[in-house]
Parts: C-alpha cells; structure tokens; sequence
C-alpha cells in the first residue's frame, strides 16, 4: 500500500474513547471513516479507571478494546488502522477541499473531515521513580482516583500555583492522618499566586515539608508512596497528589494544519463550533485534545459531537455539492 491513497469520508486520529466516540457517530451515518490509533494512551498502564457511569472501576485497556470491538463489528464502514500519523495536510486546490494524513511508511490517506481524538501526554517532573509510580500512588486527579486510597497521609507534592489548590483543599477529606505539601526544596516563593496558594492550604491545615526529594517508591511497609529525603529520612504518604503539565500528543499535526490553540499547563486546540469544529473548516477535535476537562465522560461526549458534527457537514456538502 506504499503511497497509495486510500479515501474516506472522515479520517479519525486516535482510538481513545474520544475518536472511538467520533467514529460511532460517523458509522451510524453510514459514513466510511479510517479511525487511526498509534496505541498510546493517556491512561496507560492504569487498571481502573473511575468517574464514568457504568464503567466505574473497569480496567481502561478493557474499556477501549470493547468499545473498539463494539464499532467494527456493527458498523462495517469503520476501518481501524494501528498506524502513528506523522503528516497531516489540508488541501484546497481542486474540486474538493480534503485532508491528507500520512504515516511514516509513506501511506497517504485522504478524507473530506478530520477529527482530532488524539489526546494529550504528561511532562514528568525529574524526581527518579516518578513515572513509575504515575498513576499507581502518584494521583493527578481525585476525581479519577484517590477514593479508593482516602483513610491515610496525603501528600500534595508542589503547589506551585492556585490551579493546583482545589485538589489539595479537596483531599482533607479524604486524609484522616492530614495533608502535607512536599515542596522539593522551594521553601519560599514570589510568585503571588503561588504565595496565596500556599497561605490558603497552611490556613486550611496542611503542614509543609521543604526538604530535597531524592526519590519516590512503593512504600515497602504498605499501601502507597515511601518519599525518601536527601538529607537522609523518609516519608511515607497513602497517596501522593501531583498534576505536571500536560501538552497535546499531537502538537506538531495541530501546528501544521494551523489551528489556534490555548496555551498553558492545560492547552488545547481551540473549538469554535458547539459540534466541535476548529478555526479550520472541515477539522473537529474532541477529548482531551479539544478541552481543560481531561477526563474520559467529557472525551466520550465531545467524540460524540465531533463525530455527529462531521457527519452533519458531509449531509450539507452532498446537498450544496461544495464539498
Ligand atoms: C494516570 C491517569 C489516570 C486517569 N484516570 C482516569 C479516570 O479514572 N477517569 C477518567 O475519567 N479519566 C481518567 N484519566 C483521563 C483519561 O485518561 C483521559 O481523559 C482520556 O483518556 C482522554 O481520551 P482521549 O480519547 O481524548 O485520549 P487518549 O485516551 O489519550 O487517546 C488518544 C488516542 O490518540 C492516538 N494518537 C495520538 N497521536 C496519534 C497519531 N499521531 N497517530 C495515530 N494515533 C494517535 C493514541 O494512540 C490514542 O489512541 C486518567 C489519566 C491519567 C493520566
């Protein structure tokens, strides 16, 4: 299939449950979409995943391959491709505007819509033993997790900014041995912001520990997270909450095809449509690609509208002969 051009009505990037969402909406409109999926997941690595009806607590690998399964096996315009996209491009010269995506073999597919599912990714920060306690100790949302851990010491590690005070003020409820902000050293702070966080959560209860973190790991006495100190002495906390940058996947496609984003800890391409449609005709974006609200009701919900969105806009394009 090298440089073959392969054409749909809808090319979905991401097999999340935002473009898993998009390509049922496009299927039931009998609608062919090539739904793409390079196989990384926000969630990876995680074995529950909460706060989604009817699915609390199931396994999100579980979650994704049923949902997967469920589309292709009912809606047999759907084409499910495990290929990472490298290109995309939106041609306008001919009859028909069109997008063309490309992998790194060289295959080109070509389709009249472009829906964006392909999610965000994590900046770790660089405390050795971080990313292999992300999502298994390390809680970045309590929404998502953090429930199951309540009873113990919560330690908040950062708080560098009001953006990350919700979550801490939140978490007293759910520790009964209090709450601790780990600082990594920064004892003191300029930033206003970060200086009203501070006074807000120190009112509120918490303590602060500003020794150097050396390293994170399991606690090896019990459930949760040991914070060994560089000065010698450790820590040991039930969860330890901690929300690091989160940039888009995709950023280099979002850049290329042009499309105005908000920047910031949070980013996210830039919707200026309620189905989802971008600053570029023709291009949805859904999931946490597309929102502040990362989390997987939100990604089903705007897959749902992108795909739906796109479908609409073929409906329209057929009738006007526009396309
Ligand atoms: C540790 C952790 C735990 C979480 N737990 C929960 C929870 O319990 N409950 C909850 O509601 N939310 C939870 N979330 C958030 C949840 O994971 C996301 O909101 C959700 O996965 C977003 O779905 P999405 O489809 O937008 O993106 P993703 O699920 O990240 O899917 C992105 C898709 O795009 C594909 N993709 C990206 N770039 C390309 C490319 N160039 N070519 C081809 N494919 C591409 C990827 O392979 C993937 O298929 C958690 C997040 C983390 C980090």
């Amino acid at each position: 299939m090298q440089n073959s051009k392969a054409s749909f009505d809808a090319l979905v990037i991401g097999g999340g449950p935002a473009g898993l969402s998009a390509a049922m909406a496009l299927g039931r409109a009998c609608r062919t979409v090539a739904l793409f999926d390079s196989q990384e997941y926000r969630n990876e690595g995680v074995t529950m995943m909460h706060n989604v009806i009817c699915h609390d607590g199931e396994n999100p690998d579980n979650y994704r391959d049923t949902a997967a399964k469920e589309i292709l096996d009912k809606y047999d315009t759907i084409t499910l491709i495990k290929t990472k996209i490298i290109g995309a491009k939106h041609i306008t010269a001919g009859a028909r505007p069109r997008f063309e995506v490309t992998n790194n073999e060289g295959v080109i597919w070509s389709g009249r819509k472009l829906i964006l599912a392909s999610g965000t990714r994590e900046i770790f920060p660089n405390i050795k033993g971080y990313k292999e306690l992300w999502g298994n100790g390390i809680v970045h949302c309590l929404f998502c997790d953090g429930y199951e851990k309540r009873g113990g010491h919560v330690g908040i590690l950062g708080l560098q900014s009001m953006k990350e005070l919700t979550f801490t003020l939140m978490s007293f409820l759910l520790a009964r041995e209090g709450v601790t902000v780990f600082t990594n050293g920064v004892s003191s702070v300029t930033d206003n912001d970060a200086q009203k966080a501070r006074q807000i959560a120190e009112a509120r209860g918490a303590r602060f520990d500003h020794r150097v973190i050396e390293s994170l790991s399991e606690n090896p006495d019990g459930e949760g997270v040991r914070i060994q100190f560089r000065e010698g002495g450790y820590q040991n906390v039930r969860m330890l909450l901690s929300t690091p940058t989160a940039i888009n996947r995709a950023a280099d496609l979002i850049s290329s095809l042009g499309l105005e984003t908000e920047t910031g800890p949070n980013g996210y391409v830039i919707c200026k449509s309620p189905m989802h449609e971008t600053s570029l005709h023709g291009c949805f974006v859904a999931g946490d690609t597309s929102t502040p609200a990362k989390i997987v009701s939100v990604a089903q919900a705007t897959g749902s509208l992108a795909g739906i969105g796109a479908a609409m806009q073929l409906a329209m394009d057929d009738a006007s002969g526009s396309e």
